[in-house]
């Protein structure tokens, strides 16, 4: 059972989510508990690292930030030991949970879960903060934002959980955001492939590599809501699902920068020198568009996450002298909006599709990049909301009306 952090985010809540552990125990099962820190507690901690140094030693940024779950492991262990159910708190070095030693977005390399199914044996519930694990060199290490799902799957993976319910603040997986789009529809199932495409392109309800984990050791995985009792969505193979829409998802990322490299010489050598440096210094690039250059120079424009971008800017200063650029051009109020859909594997048009319907709301397109099941744009960030409603109802994927409760945002 894993519980993000709006599920913890009080002492209330906090005694919830022992309530459902307790539920569980009581119904024969043995469980193990992943938390996140308290919500807005990690924002907090990431935002100190950063205003005393943008560019921080990677390794002491996550001593800071994976403090957030240290804090609410120990709690969740008392709570539930004031409702008689035996707990014990586990920091990630602790089980260990040993990982590469790429600080502030560290892969999981093994888990060893032995000391966690002693405890589980004698009926004492492992509380595992989840985002931490330990480095090369016992270093503490976190494994990227939303990192507390990969963390409740490696451990399901790692103890041979029949089960890893996800617990959160929505009852399951959506067609899209259902905090933009009211008329968003829940999905009983979504296959490994298209959640795995969704997530990694924003649908923050699972991180990324997660997905990944679960896909590689087949581990089921359930997104359910903390605070309500109904079945939420399975993700399965894609062979269990009998609806197949062309597009079954729209998610934005609002995480993303653009960078534009002005007038660099259009010549064999210079991408790979621009991107290798980028590589280097373990930053991530995402859509990448080279202009059909003049004068034998070219314009090169790419995306990295926003939190990269103090650190892009400042690899490709040291670039300059040896890539002769004119400019470096930095935009971060972008926004990537992408359609997700296995059946775009056999069905033509949905980038057509996609961008009609931006134009028809005056949308500009600034960059585009496609996949075998996905198609992406980049948009000025004003138009999120607008843009993802546009996708939402030009691919169908529309529900009723939701009951009128609160008026429109
Ligand atoms: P937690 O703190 O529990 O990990 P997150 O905030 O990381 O929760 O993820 C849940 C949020 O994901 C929801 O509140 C919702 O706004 C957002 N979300 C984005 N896309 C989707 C989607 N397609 N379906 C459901 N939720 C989504
Ligand atoms: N607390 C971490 C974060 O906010 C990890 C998580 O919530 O999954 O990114
Ligand atoms: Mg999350």
């Amino acid at each position: 059972m894993k519980f993000g952090g709006t599920s913890v985010a009080d002492l209330d809540r906090i005694r919830n989510v022992a309530m459902r552990v307790k539920r569980e125990a009581d119904a024969g099962n043995q469980v193990a508990v992943v938390v996140s820190a308290m919500s807005g507690a990690t924002n907090q901690l990431v935002k100190w690292v950063n205003d005393l140094d943008p560019l921080h030693d990677p390794r002491e940024y996550d001593v800071v930030v994976a403090t957030g779950e240290q804090v609410t492991i120990g709690l969740l262990a008392i709570a539930l030991g004031k409702l008689g159910v035996p707990a014990r708190s586990w920091q990630g070095w602790q089980v260990p949970i040993r990982t590469d030693d790429a600080h502030g977005k560290a892969r999981v390399d093994a888990i060893e879960g032995a000391a966690l199914l002693a405890d589980m044996d004698a009926g004492v519930v492992p509380v595992v903060a989840g985002f931490q694990g330990v480095a090369d060199g016992e270093r503490v290490s976190t494994l990227g934002r939303g990192g507390s799902d990969l963390s409740a799957v490696a451990l399901a993976a790692a103890l041979r959980a029949d089960r890893c319910d996800i617990y959160t603040d929505v009852d399951g997986v959506y067609t899209t955001d259902p905090r933009i789009v009211k008329r968003a529809r829940k999905l009983e199932r979504i296959s490994f492939e298209e959640m795995l495409e969704l997530a990694s392109v924003g649908a923050k309800v699972l991180q990324t590599r997660s997905v990944e984990v679960a896909m590689k050791h087949r581990v089921r995985v359930q997104v359910l809501s903390s605070f309500e009792d109904k079945p939420g969505t399975l993700v399965v193979d894609e062979d269990e699902i009998v609806e197949k829409l062309i597009v079954s998802g729209i998610a934005y990322s609002a995480d993303d920068a653009k960078i534009t490299v002005r007038r660099v010489a259009d010549r064999p050598g210079v991408a790979a020198a621009l991107f290798g440096a980028l590589a280097e210094a373990n930053i991530n690039v995402d859509m990448i568009v080279q202009n059909v250059g003049a004068d034998s120079t070219t314009d090169m424009t790419f995306t990295v996450g926003r939190a990269d971008l103090p650190r892009t800017q400042d690899v490709l200063a040291g670039l300059k002298d040896a890539l002769g650029y004119q400019s470096v051009l930095a935009d971060p109020a972008v926004v990537k909006i992408s359609a997700v859909g296995v059946g775009m594997r056999s069905h033509a048009g949905v980038a057509a599709t996609m961008f009609k319907a931006l134009s028809e709301k005056g949308i500009n397109i600034q960059v585009i990049s496609t996949s075998e099941i996905k198609v992406s744009v980049l948009v000025a960030s004003d138009y999120k909301e607008l843009a993802v409603r546009a996708l939402h109802t030009a691919f169908g994927l529309d529900g009723p009306e939701p009951a009128a409760k609160d008026d429109d945002e």
